[in-house]
């Protein structure tokens, strides 16, 4: 079950509210304006609100923008690559719960594109077991470096290209994808259990998020199902790896 209080990492890391009379109340009261937000944007999932409203989204982004970690909007990171918009965090995570249809509850679940790890995060706050990998190391170590304050033993970071998966460690309740491609890769399909959900945003200019849901065990029909969302904007998965 998740708890109530936020996750607040055990000592003020300067670069955040240190010089706050009450440090920390001020990421509480911006992060609870967003779960709000979430809620009027559509989002209803009581337990991705919790989670969203527990992650404290300002360790993630660099101490220059960490007042504007609560837009619904997304950020740099360095790398060339971004923080994901609260929104679509929240959203990917909404439908596959939504979506879920194995037989047992969410056990295993996969991300590809840590990036700074803010959705590693809240993914952690909702299902048992998380592995996340990403394919620039510095990323993958900035990531490191951002969660290791929120002590989240059942997040697991990797770094590697995650463009074929992680099937090491599979298969998966869901696999969300950070990244944007022209077509859901099958073997990231093949990496999901029966009932299980693949999230993604798919497209080459402009990207809709799309959802993939395997075929629950004992019933007819195809294999996958597509559903699809919102317009969304993801920097590009690319394959290989960064060192
Ligand atoms: N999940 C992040 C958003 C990351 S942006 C958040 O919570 O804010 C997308 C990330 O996907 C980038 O860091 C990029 O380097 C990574 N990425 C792109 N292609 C990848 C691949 N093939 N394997 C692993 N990571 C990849």
């Amino acid at each position: 079950m998740v708890a109530k209080t936020p996750l607040v990492p055990p000592k003020p890391r300067g670069r955040t509210e240190a010089d706050a009379p009450q440090p920390g109340l001020a990421s509480e009261r911006l992060r609870q304006a967003m779960v709000e937000r979430l809620q009027r944007q559509g989002i209803a999932d009581a337990e991705v609100l919790q989670a969203m409203a527990r992650v404290p989204r300002h360790v993630f982004v660099d101490a220059a923008l960490a007042s504007r970690a609560y837009e619904d909007t997304a950020l740099p990171i360095g790398h060339r690559q971004t923080i994901s918009q609260p929104f679509v965090v929240a959203r990917s995570l909404a439908v596959v719960r939504d979506l879920y249809a194995g037989s047992a509850p969410m056990d295993r679940v996969l991300e590809v594109g840590t990036g700074c790890g803010y959705q590693a995060a809240v993914m952690a706050q909702l299902f048992p077991w998380v592995a996340s990998i990403e394919r620039i190391e510095a990323l993958h170590q900035q990531a490191r470096r951002n969660l290791a304050p929120l002590a989240l033993g059942r997040l697991h970071l990797i770094f590697g290209d995650g463009l074929q998966g992680l099937p090491k460690y599979g298969p998966y309740s869901a696999i969300v994808l950070a990244a944007g491609l022209a077509q859901v890769p099958q073997v990231l399909l093949d990496q999901l259990i029966p009932g299980g959900v693949l999230v993604a945003p798919v497209g080459a200019s402009s990207q809709t998020l799309v959802a993939m849901r395997r075929r629950p065990e004992g019933q007819a029909g195809p294999e996958w199902v597509p559903f699809a969302y919102d317009e969304v904007s993801f920097v590009p998965m690319l394959a290989g790896v960064v060192r």
